[in-house]
């Protein structure tokens, strides 16, 4: 068996399939990736308008070494596919009470500025950021580069010493609580309870181990696609497509092909294409419900409550506004009733915290001399049934509203044209289940373990990576999922199937 695999069928050209293309191809494997749209990228894509370019997905870049690892390993030089720049403020934060922090890429700075303006010490802040560097450090190899399902990842030397230090990593108390014992101000515990939403969870629920995704933001600092995120892709796709990958678009596969408690291929309308590997990058609980309505199902990871989702509007707007930077937070005055809403009624109430992106403020061709293309995101129930086009209008009244009094003037005068997406989008565009866009939500206390390992452990040669399995969402742990899944193929399979290549 081993040495002899050769094929590898990639479901999805999302940016985990692109990483897994990419991982596998290099190990010598023939990859081809089905994909069910007629580009790639999945949730990362763009959209041009009027002379405005907006990206419709991921809009914050952290942890590039993640994407770098990808060129490294190509012996390609990232630089030549990509250029990434670290903007000085990338972050404006905007509190109901007036107060704006400006989020510096230079620590030191931004402790300053958190210190300065609100009533928590310095000491206070670099404390907070150390410990979410050691959470980190002693979750990473454990939780985030490995699978959790492999015994053996537990006993080795970092794994044990995570467990030893369990305390520090705060498992059983909340992100707020976390948050409530290192700072005084109630402003700065809203901001740092802020990023539960960068994985779709509540931060009332979530345990405190996920304030290390401050680590990634601010300690890891925040990069900038010059070009937009779409660059991202480009440079994914284009290395992908220099080794050799061979990409199949509006290609929907409807079967994963298991003969024997053993992959051997997937099928599309009724043609099976064999491979010896299949690594699916779709959403893990269609690709159950849907592609292998036979095999029996991981219940408790596909009955697991699912993540909260997002609203965003798409606006052209015809005026410039010097407040904002390329990323801006507005925080909730109320969070805790802006999460209790999300998620015990499913709907969206009248505290909600909004975030506007506007690459223009870093890629001038993005608008029109004068103007910015604004991307506002506003964190959403996942699909239950409500009636989105009366949300819609609600949250838009109710934005238009904050926005006047935050920025001072009527935002809506300028709206040139505007697209709006609610989760019956995300869940159309990308086949997701209920539109939850980070899968699983992570609001319980072993949460982590309710994710879909990449791997099935019933059948075999069945692999999984992207958002919706571990680690988590996002375009950084989206591309560790590939990496793990090449791991344990070459662990499984083979060191090399062939010399780079075939
Ligand atoms: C609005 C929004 C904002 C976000 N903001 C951020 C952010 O700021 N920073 C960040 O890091 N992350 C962000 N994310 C999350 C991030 O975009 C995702 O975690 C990541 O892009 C997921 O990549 P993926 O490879 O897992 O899957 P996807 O991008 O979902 O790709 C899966 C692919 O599989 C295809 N597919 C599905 N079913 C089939 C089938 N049967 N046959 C063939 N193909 C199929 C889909 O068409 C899709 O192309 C955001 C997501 C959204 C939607």
């Amino acid at each position: 068996m081993k040495d002899t695999l050769k094929t590898v069928s990639i479901i999805g050209a999302g940016i985990a399939g692109l990483a897994s293309s990419i991982r596998l191809t290099l190990l010598g494997y023939e990859v081809s990736v089905y994909e069910a749209n007629d580009y790639p990228g999945g949730k990362l894509f763009d959209w041009t308008q009027e002379g405005y370019r907006f990206d419709m997905g991921p809009t914050v870049f952290t942890m590039p070494s993640y994407l770098k690892e990808l060129f490294d390993l190509a012996g390609k030089d990232m630089n030549d596919y990509i250029e990434i720049i670290q903007p000085e403020i990338p972050f404006h934060y905007f509190f109901e009470d007036g107060l704006v922090l400006q989020f510096h890429s230079d620590l030191e700075k931004l402790i300053f500025e958190i210190a300065s303006k609100t009533n928590d010490q310095p000491e206070a802040v670099r404390a907070y950021l150390n410990k979410a560097e050691t959470k980190f450090e002693l979750t990473k190899n454990v939780f985030l580069h490995n699978s959790l399902n492999i015994l053996s990842n537990y006993l080795t030397k970092d794994a044990l010493r995570g467990m030893i230090r369990i305390g520090e990593v705060e498992v059983f108390t909340s992100m707020d609580k976390s948050n409530r014992s290192a700072f005084t101000d109630k402003r700065t515990v809203d901001l740092f309870n802020s990023f539960a939403s960068y994985l779709g969870s509540n931060p009332y629920k979530a345990p405190g181990v996920l304030n290390v995704i401050s680590h990634f933001q601010i300690n890891g600092g925040v990069y900038f696609p010059v070009g937009g995120m779409q660059s991202i892709l480009n440079a994914t796709y284009k290395l992908a497509c220099e080794l050799g990958v061979k990409f199949h678009f509006g290609q929907k596969v409807d079967r994963i092909l298991v003969e024997k408690k053993k992959v051997c291929g997937i099928s599309i309308g009724g043609v099976t294409f064999p491979s010896d590997l299949v690594v699916s990058n779709m959403d893990v609980y269609f690709a159950y419900k849907h592609l292998m309505p036979d095999q029996k199902e991981p219940k408790k990871v596909l009955d697991h409550p699912k993540s909260h989702s997002v609203l965003v509007f798409h606006w052209g707007m015809k005026k410039s506004f010097p407040q904002l930077a390329l990323h801006n937070m507005f925080l909730s005055a109320d969070m805790s009733d802006e999460y209790g809403t999300i998620y015990k009624n499913a709907d969206i109430g009248d505290h909600f915290t909004y975030y506007i992106n506007v690459s223009k403020k870093i890629n001038d061709s993005d608008a029109p001399a004068g103007c910015e293309n604004w991307y506002v995101l506003v964190n959403a129930p996942n699909l239950q049934g409500q009636d989105w086009d009366a949300m819609q209008l609600k949250v838009r009244k109710k934005l238009l509203q904050k926005m006047e009094k935050a920025l001072g003037e009527d935002v809506e005068q300028y709206i040139q044209f505007e697209r709006i997406r609610d989760p019956r989008d995300h869940a159309q565009q990308t086949n997701i289940a209920f539109g939850a866009i980070y899968g699983n939500s992570f609001d319980q206390t072993f949460s982590v373990f309710h994710r879909h390992p990449n791997f099935s452990k019933r059948i075999h040669g069945l692999y999984f990576c992207g958002g919706t399995v571990h680690p988590g969402s996002g375009v950084p742990l989206t591309l560790l999922s590939a990496k793990i899944v090449s791991d344990l193929i070459v662990k499984k399979y083979s060191q090399k199937v062939g010399s780079n290549g075939k």
